[in-house]
């Protein structure tokens, strides 16, 4: 196998990125070919902004979620568990 991808291979290898993992010849074809080819060095750039800020997004959503998950518990909720651990407590 040649190491060094044409533009075509390494667009196709830049989409399977954003699904899966590259094999290590793949990921240094690619890196090659980008150091190589400023067309497809800016197209890669574009790709890894775009996946940076979906998983930017995702993480922000999930952190958001947690975050309203971990919403305070009401009194009374807490008067029962204080009684429950005072109750486990005393026996
Ligand atoms: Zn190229």
């Amino acid at each position: 196998m040649k190491l060094m991808p044409t533009c075509n291979e390494a667009v196709e290898m830049m989409s399977k990125s954003m699904d899966m993992e590259l094999t290590t010849v793949e990921r240094v074809g690619l890196k090659l070919h980008a150091f190589l080819c400023i067309h497809c060095k800016k197209y890669w750039d574009q790709i890894l902004m775009v996946r940076d800020a979906v998983r930017q997004a995702v993480e922000k959503q999930e952190s958001e979620e947690s975050t309203c998950s971990l919403k305070p518990l009401p009194e009374q909720r807490k008067a029962e568990l204080k009684a429950l651990i005072n109750n486990s407590l005393s026996t």
